[in-house]
């Protein structure tokens, strides 16, 4: 190596480390609000919650307190598809979807004999917003030989329409499962979780051109600087995010997945793209091993983003107790469409069971 590539290598990696030490310096992780004194308040839910016979359910991706109170009143934290089996399967009446909205009416759905609240009916998803009922009956309408096969994360209604609903965990064995069927499939809405599955299965699907705000921020050359200092740290990533991410994980995976991988896999350090809410559970699961969110918009970009979910971060500890306090905010659905979109959660809950 000559002299000058020598000090080009050097430059760019002092380069590299003071963009890394930028971004690390504005992670979010390390101000996670677990060091707020709230126990008061916590008390004050947990016995609302044991008044009503009623369970806190939360998503990995609420802040810290939330997942806390959930963990401490024999609640639940998981990812979708956990949390509505836990809520149709625990003797609770009444059930607190911390999360967002089509996670209250997934929860709905599955126990319409149970009292479904939520902390704030604002709570929505890119996902959802950007597929709108009546545009995707359309498109679904004009490919009718197609199975259509749906993300969880989507309104009551665009369930109805689905034949199936899949979360990320499972997708590419439902995928692959349908395919014997040797029926063309429309995906939707995450077109980046399609793209994945399609690569993943060699099955070409009709995409819907939905996408995460979250996921769709984490870039490959700010991870690939942030592995310039940590040579050895594995990349977990979630496939809500762009198939380039994908290709350059050590692991592509659902929430939970990913939290086993940081668990399990010998690397000491981390990557994570996705949600930084999930660090709460992760590193309870791996807590000897040093968990770094994957960095978020590019060099030129004016900001960054702080992959965290804006609707997610509106659950907080106010909220659950106003809406015990008040009995607000109740996720209601008409009996019909509860029976359509019940279908082909049914078949996702059977299929998951069966696998
Ligand atoms: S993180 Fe993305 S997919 Fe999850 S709720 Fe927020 S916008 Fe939707």
């Amino acid at each position: 190596m000559s002299e000058s590539s020598t000090l080009m290598m050097s430059q760019e990696d002092i380069a590299a480390r003071v963009i890394v030490q930028e971004h690390l310096a504005h992670e979010h992780l390390k101000s996670m609000p677990t060091v707020v004194d709230s126990s008061a308040q916590k008390e004050r839910i947990k016995r609302l919650l044991k008044q009503q016979n009623a369970a806190l359910v939360a998503h990995y991706y609420t802040d810290a307190l939330v997942q806390e109170l959930a963990e401490e009143s024999g609640g639940c934290i998981s990812d979708s598809l956990e949390m509505a089996r836990f809520g149709s399967q625990t003797p609770a009446t009444t059930l607190v979807v911390a999360g967002v909205h089509f996670m209250g009416e997934t929860a709905k759905i599955l126990s319409p004999e149970k009292r479904v609240l939520v902390p704030t009916l604002e709570a929505t998803c890119s996902l959802d917003v950007g597929c709108p009922a009546d545009q995707f009956t359309a498109f679904c309408d004009a490919y009718p030989n197609h199975t259509v096969v749906v993300y969880a994360n989507t309104s009551a209604a665009v369930k109805a329409r689905a034949d199936w609903v899949v979360t990320s965990g499972i997708a590419v064995q439902l995928i692959e499962h349908l395919a014997a069927e040797d029926k063309p499939i429309i995906w939707g809405p995450d077109q980046h979780l399609g793209r994945y599955i399609a690569k993943q299965t060699g099955i070409e699907m009709l995409l819907w051109p939905g996408s995460c705000i979250v996921h769709d921020e984490f870039k490959v050359t700010g991870v690939e600087q942030l592995k310039q200092v940590y040579p050895k740290a594995a990349v977990l990533v979630h496939p809500e995010s762009s198939y380039a991410m994908a290709e350059i994980a050590d692991f592509v995976g659902s929430t939970t997945q990913l939290i086993k991988a940081a668990q399990e896999m010998p690397n000491k350090e981390f990557i994570v793209a996705t949600d930084r809410g999930i660090f709460y559970k992760m590193q309870q699961a791996a807590p000897d091993k040093l968990l770094m969110e994957a960095p978020t918009a590019g060099n030129s970009a004016s900001c960054r983003s702080c992959a965290h979910c804006p609707w997610m971060a509106m659950n907080d500890l106010d909220k659950i107790e106003q809406v015990l306090l008040l009995g607000h905010n109740e996720i209601v659905i008409d009996a019909d469409l509860q029976q359509r979109a019940l279908q082909p959660l049914k078949r996702l809950m059977d299929f998951a069971a069966a696998i």
